[in-house]
């Protein structure tokens, strides 16, 4: 395979070696369902266990309070038509412009179904303003979900506020963290979430693995029927060597995310590559969401250039070996604009010159340089 460099970590991250490593006994001599109870699948059943155990400890949950899935997309699911279907009567649901498709689908097909669902706008930075929510919540509403941090522009909310509003008026809280999980620290009784999703393959774990963090006495109904695994609440055979992957790569993320934050310098490092060469911010291109440090996850950097094609940017970084992206991946067979960046208002003549380049803990100095001599090319 020809040198690569991956600069699209917010759409998926490779593998870590700590994580295969972890994994191939699962896969190889410890395959028994550790749902048996012979002893050959005390093994699985035990990995298992360590692995919920892990998880918790990484979002300060306990381990009764960790349900896995195949991703983030079920989690989402699960989590809004999980609370939705717990009552007879349809409450109504709020959510934002930004979530990710999961969460919208999800939304909308509730809606078809005759649950009231409110999209919060967003202010031109892609933060849900807490005000906007206390403004329209009423205690009829069920579900306020917001997610952690944005998958194209990597603006992070103020969730602990949100969360806050949505329990004084009697509502259950649910987070899409499915970005901010291994990135950002994450304490789910700091924030008083009652839900939140997250995903394996977004922090170096394997793909087709996740997990929902449900607070107990939370009330959602069983998403998959069948077996009695998850207690009862999410049927179907474990994916053993993908959980313990999942529970290695998130504790290994969690131990560096102190050396990540090296990456804000990485992002002021690039956009100062652009305005070196003469490109202003607000005349030839966009810094799209809030850029301050601390306030959108580290390393992913979302521009709309005037005038130009997020596509063929794309394309012409592509034939350099340069991965980088023009929203969310799930969008890439779609060229119209976002309904992220529709929603944070980015000027008309620039919204289809998006680009979305994700660095992480694994990008050198030389790569970002390399991408944005790259990018420099490309638009000349
Ligand atoms: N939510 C967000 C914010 C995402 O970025 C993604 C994936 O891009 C998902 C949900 C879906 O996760 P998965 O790919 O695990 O289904």
């Amino acid at each position: 395979m020809r040198p690569i460099i991956y600069a699209d970590n917010a759409a998926t991250t490779k593998l870590r070696a700590d994580a295969l490593e972890a994994m191939k006994p699962y896969l190889i001599e410890e395959y028994g369902n550790p749902s048996q109870s012979y002893s050959f699948s005390r093994g699985a059943k035990k990995a298992l266990k360590e692995a919920r155990e892990i998880i918790a400890t990484c979002i300060n949950a306990t381990p009764e309070e960790i349900y896995f899935t195949s991703g983030g997309t079920e989690s989402d699911n699960w989590a809004i038509k999980g609370v939705a279907f717990a009552l007879e009567n349809k409450s109504p649901i709020i959510t934002s412009a930004i979530e990710h498709h999961a969460v919208l689908r999800s939304c909308e097909f509730i809606e078809r179904l005759g649950y009231p669902v409110a999209y919060l706008p967003v202010n031109t930075e892609g933060k849900v303003l807490p005000n906007t929510l206390n403004n329209i919540i009423t205690e009829r509403t069920r579900l306020v979900s917001i997610m952690f941090a944005n998958n194209e522009i990597g603006t992070i909310q103020q969730i602990k506020e949100l969360a806050y509003i949505a329990h004084k008026n009697g509502a259950i809280f649910h987070t899409d963290a499915v970005q901010a999980v291994g990135h950002i620290n994450i304490d789910v009784q700091e924030m008083n979430v009652d839900m939140l999703s997250a995903s394996a393959h977004k922090f170096g774990g394997p793909k087709g693995v996740g997990f929902l963090y449900v607070k107990s006495g939370t009330h959602l109904i069983s998403f998959m029927s069948g077996g009695s695994q998850e207690s009862s609440k999410r049927a179907g055979t474990h994916n053993v060597a993908a959980i313990i992957g999942m529970a290695v790569a998130l504790k290994s993320s969690i131990n560096e995310i102190a050396t990540v934050q090296k990456l804000y310098e990485e992002e002021r490092f690039f956009i100062s590559k652009l305005q070196d060469a003469g490109l202003v911010i607000g005349n030839d291109f966009t810094w799209n969401g809030d850029h301050k440090e601390g306030n959108h996850l580290p390393g992913v950097i979302s521009l709309s250039f005037k005038g130009r094609d997020g596509e063929v940017l794309m394309h012409r970084l592509d034939l350099k070996g340069i991965m980088i992206s023009t929203g969310a991946a799930c969008d890439s067979v779609n060229t119209q604009v976002s309904h992220v960046i529709k929603a944070i208002n980015v000027p008309s003549d620039f919204e289809t010159g998006t680009i979305r380049i994700s660095f992480n803990q694994d990008t050198s100095h030389a790569d970002v340089e390399a991408v944005a001599d790259a990018l420099l090319m490309a638009l000349k």
